[in-house]
């Protein structure tokens, strides 16, 4: 299987190879756990799952860490205003601790629901401070980092006299620095274009460990450089993340490898487009951001009404991880009724009796399909050109089911087999308990199981199982109502 990605650092599609075959690590950057989980994690969670489970399939062993940043993600991206989770805890008046925990544990669910597999590793910032200050010390033995007024910052203007600083984001420093120059409250560093490696903890700043500066806590990008090698040595494969995190953040983890160890620590270099909502940018600020919780239970305003977690899924996958996908109403419908589409077909192909031959009409869209299937996937996951054939192999499956076509008994075997590979261990699309996959569907549909039982006593006069069901349900908290139309329920 040949497999080809493209990598943002050589900005091209290149076959890949893992250093140490057939084992193979990969790193993708974690949320920043100080909020609910929204449309935003979901696509580079799905992305690089899709990776993942593509690698293993090709016979990879694969080693997953997916890091959780619990501190030094300050408020403006680069090294100002106060730690995003700080912050956060302090609004709320809990212990930073206990808002992470909090909302690592929605993630962990948001990410369940969406059927997207837990990493090998998830490594906590907060967890690994030694190994950062293990970084910053050799970077300042190294000569990249001075240490200034309890902070320690990277000499990005010494790092590109020997390297080059902008190498991922194709960047050229003379523009950085003008962009950066007319910015104040620089003060501490030589030049505004230096980033933080280790900030001095201010006295109402919780979140503080010690170091040989004093006080303080890791900048943003020390986590990743200091926990992809702990857990994947000093050269891996993958780095992913979103296409949000090139500049500064894995700009500068490149920087920080490069200088501590001579050498680059990536091969390739992977990167998700973003999602807009309504043709714009997603953001708490301009009034259109939706969580996953609201998707799923359709409780937002700009929701029409609620999305299974499947339907996010495969509305994410129909596009190239590489373009922008834009949510709608509209467009999440007409993923709706696709998916719709594809699992009937899927469960039609355990109902299609076989014959002697596969008539000509759905040779042509059957044959080859695995062949098809595998190409379009291992060009550069292209998600949205498997899911196009096995729509093809969808029409295929109607037109024997409604009798204007044949199928063989091995041609029937195969496309169960595709069927179950593409949609369901690569594409990780969840095909029991109907289209839902989610655990709220199945609850309903075992009390509505119940209810029709109930339903067929009373037409057989057996009162006393049609009394059992409801006094039962009763006594777990539903309420049963009988109406003209049949019976309502509710908790
Ligand atoms: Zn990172």
């Amino acid at each position: 299987m040949k497999l080809t990605v493209y990598n943002t650092l050589t900005r091209k599609k290149e076959t890949f190879h893992p250093l140490n075959e057939p084992n193979t690590g990969m790193y993708v950057c974690g949320p920043t756990v100080y909020g609910d989980p929204h449309l935003g994690h979901a696509r580079p969670a799905i992305t690089f799952d899709l990776l993942y489970r593509l690698l293993k399939h090709a016979g990879y062993k694969v080693r997953f860490v997916r890091n959780i940043t619990d501190v030094g993600h300050l408020e403006h991206d680069a090294d100002e205003g106060e730690d995003k989770i700080a912050k956060k805890a302090r609004l709320e008046q809990v212990e930073p601790m206990e808002l992470v925990n909090y909302y690592t544990r929605s993630y962990h669910r948001a990410m369940d629901m969406l059927h997207v597999l837990p990493p090998n590793i998830e490594p906590i910032a907060s967890g690994h401070i030694i190994e950062q200050i293990a970084l910053v010390e050799t970077l300042l033995k190294n000569g990249y980092a001075y240490e200034s007024k309890g902070s320690v910052y990277f000499d990005v203007e010494k790092y590109n006299k020997e390297y080059r600083y902008g190498i991922l984001s194709n960047r050229n420093i003379e523009d950085m620095f003008n962009a950066t120059r007319a910015l104040d409250g620089q003060g501490e560093k030589r030049n505004p274009v230096d980033f933080a490696l280790w900030k001095k903890a201010h006295p109402e700043h919780i979140m503080r460990w010690p170091s040989p500066w004093g006080d303080g806590f890791p900048g943003w990008h020390c986590e990743c450089t200091a926990m992809g090698r702990k857990y994947l040595g000093e050269h891996f494969d993958i780095h992913g993340g979103g296409m949000d995190l090139i500049f500064p953040h894995h700009e500068c983890e490149i920087a920080q490898a490069v200088a501590s160890q001579g050498s680059e620590m990536v091969r390739y270099w992977m990167h998700n487009n973003m999602i807009t909502i309504n043709g714009q940018k997603m953001g708490k600020s301009l009034g259109n951001f939706i969580t996953l919780e609201q998707f799923f239970t359709g409780s937002s305003p700009l929701l029409t009404q609620a999305y299974t977690p499947m339907t996010i899924r495969f509305f994410i996958l129909q596009a190239h991880y590489r373009s922008t996908v834009d949510f709608s109403n509209e467009a999440l419908q007409a993923s709706e009724k696709g998916l719709e589409r594809l699992l009937e077909a899927r469960s039609l192909l355990n109902k299609l009796a076989p014959s002697a031959t596969t008539s000509a009409n759905v040779s042509a869209q059957v044959k080859n399909l695995r062949e098809k299937c595998e190409e379009a996937i291992c060009d550069d996951l292209n998600s949205p050109i498997v899911i196009s054939h096995l729509f093809d192999a969808g029409k295929a499956i109607n037109t024997v089911h409604d009798s204007n076509g044949t199928i063989t008994k091995e041609d029937l075997e195969e496309l169960k087999g595709i069927f179950h590979l593409y949609l369901e261990e690569i594409l990780g699309i969840q095909t029991s308990s109907t289209s839902s996959g989610t655990r709220e569907a199945s609850y309903s549909q075992a009390v509505d199981l119940l209810l029709s039982i109930r339903r067929q006593a009373k037409e057989n006069r057996d009162w006393t199982t049609s009394d059992r069901i409801r006094k039962e349900l009763e006594s777990f908290g539903f309420k049963i109502k009988d109406t003209k139309e049949g019976v309502e329920w509710s908790l």
